[in-house]
């Protein structure tokens, strides 16, 4: 796993403004071809209890 920078520090996988997933899975953000990392998202997200 690469060391992943994320900033969604209300996310259960972060610590220290980094992920700790063991793994994370990305899809398209409503379009069937993203042209900018806006029409991404991490659907990997969970939040904090
Ligand atoms: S799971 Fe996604 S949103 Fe959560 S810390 Fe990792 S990259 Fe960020």
């Amino acid at each position: 796993m690469p060391e992943i920078k994320c900033t969604v520090t209300e996310c259960d996988y972060n610590k220290s403004v980094e992920c700790h997933a063991p793994m994370i899975q990305v899809n398209r953000n409503n379009t069937s071809a993203a042209n900018n990392s806006d029409q991404t998202k991490c659907e990997t997200f969970k939040p904090k209890q």
